[in-house]
């Protein structure tokens, strides 16, 4: 598995073995048509720590449910004015630690002679008729298609809205039972906004642990202590909770762009994962929407023989719903706590979850928006229409 084998042509190279790459390395190890391709991953880092937390919502068991490290079928709202348990059903929240998720993945493609990972950092790539090249510090290696997950300097437009999604997470312990691990907080508005959209969450795993994590959504990141002291205040204003030990910190930024990440780069080379745009720009959601970007990867690569995905016309109104919000959340057209409570107070979590997912109906989209002050979104909703494409 970790040769440095040049001079082969494989059938697909993929650039980032983290969560995109081996994730798609996973549906083509597991797919009849595929499992037989010369499957070869760069990675530079070995990939095997802790270092992120993936939450995402399921309505059935999908294939990493054996590493679910906790799950969810209710979870509070918190706002000022309005606070509810809400019930997810069918949906659970679910969340899988990077290290277990890396391993699982690795152990199963290990079973795969077809597929080999080397540890090298990726130079460039360039792209052909036939072929791709793909330049690293251990040589040149030659793919068919080449799969990129590593991201690219990204150009930003003029009118375009560019936030960042930037969060720190403190896991504590306590020595007394404390949390209740059936009863998570999803979103927690009630601290301080400070003119942008601010929430915490609380991820119970036990009556002794937690991740609780503060998130923003702004243009840019606050200084690394900042992050810090509101997580300090919220452990001592709203949990109440003094005595408890930090086992491990997370830091975390994800892009909310619209329209930012190309798809591909020339003939032969196809981004995926967040530099292929599979990051939610309205939410920053990305776990779920790479597998289903890998299974339609997998299932036009067994079908077709060529990998590429188009979104459908009808389909792409969902990246304008993004757009919409994201203008709304930039320029402060409404808080981003009076959004998500209305949200959260008029809909079903499972209406705004399949909205989420895109696989809503227009009728209950239509719902939905009716639910956020609508008038307030009109404007930014004509303005992002007449962005669209450029
Ligand atoms: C801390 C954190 C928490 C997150 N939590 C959630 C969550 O709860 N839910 C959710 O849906 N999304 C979450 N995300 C967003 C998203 O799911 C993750 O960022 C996810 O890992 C994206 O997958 P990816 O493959 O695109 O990028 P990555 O997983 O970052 O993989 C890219 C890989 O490329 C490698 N690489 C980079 N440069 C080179 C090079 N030159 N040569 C070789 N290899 C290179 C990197 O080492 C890395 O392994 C989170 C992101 C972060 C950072």
């Amino acid at each position: 598995m970790t040769e440095k084998p040049t001079g082969i042509i494989y059938d697909y190279i993929i650039c980032g073995g983290g969560c995109a790459g081996l994730s798609l390395a996973y549906q083509m190890s597991n797919s009849p048509e595929l499992s037989k391709k010369k499957v070869l991953i760069l990675e530079k880092e070995a990939k095997d720590e802790n270092d992120r937390t993936w939450a995402f919502w399921e309505h059935e068991n999908g294939p990493f449910q054996e590493i679910v490290h906790h799950q969810w079928e209710k979870a509070w709202f918190r706002g000022n004015g309005f606070s509810r348990l809400l019930d997810m059903d069918p949906y659970a929240y679910k969340i899988i630690k990077g290290d277990r998720f890396y391993a699982f993945v690795k152990n199963s493609l290990a079973q795969n002679p077809n597929i080999t990972i080397v540890q090298t950092e990726v130079l460039n790539k360039v792209d052909g008729q036939d072929n791709a090249l793909v330049n690293t510090t251990s040589g040149e290696f030659k793919g068919q298609f080449v799969f990129n997950s590593i991201p690219e300097k990204v150009v930003k437009k003029p009118n375009h809205n560019y936030l960042l999604q930037h969060f720190k997470g403190w896991w504590v312990k306590t020595k007394t039972p404390f949390f209740n691990p059936q009863e998570p907080t999803l979103m927690d508005f009630r601290i301080v906004q400070d003119g942008q959209c601010r929430f915490m969450y609380v991820l119970p795993v036990s009556e002794f642990e937690a991740l609780v994590e503060f998130t923003i959504f702004s243009e840019s990141h606050l200084e690394p202590e900042q992050y810090n002291i509101e997580l300090e205040k919220y452990f001592l204003e709203y949990l109440n909770l003094e005595d408890f030990e930090i086992v491990h910190q997370e830091f975390g930024s994800i892009p909310m762009f619209s329209e930012a990440f190309p798809k591909k780069q020339g003939k032969r080379i196809f981004n995926i994962g967040t530099a292929g745009g599979q990051t939610k720009a309205s939410t920053g959601y990305t776990f779920t929407r790479i597998q289903r970007h890998s299974r339609q990867l997998v299932q036009n690569l067994s079908q077709t023989g060529s990998p590429m995905v188009e979104t459908g016309l009808f389909q792409s109104r969902f990246e304008w719903y993004d757009n919409v919000l994201l203008h709304v959340l930039a320029r402060n057209v409404v808080g981003g706590a009076k959004v998500f409570q209305n949200l959260f107070k008029y809909n079903k979590p499972a209406s705004i979850f399949r909205f989420l997912d895109e696989d809503s109906h227009f009728l209950n989209e239509y719902r939905i928006m009716n639910t956020v002050p609508i008038l307030k979104f009109i404007g930014p909703g004509w303005k992002e229409l007449m962005n669209l494409g450029k």
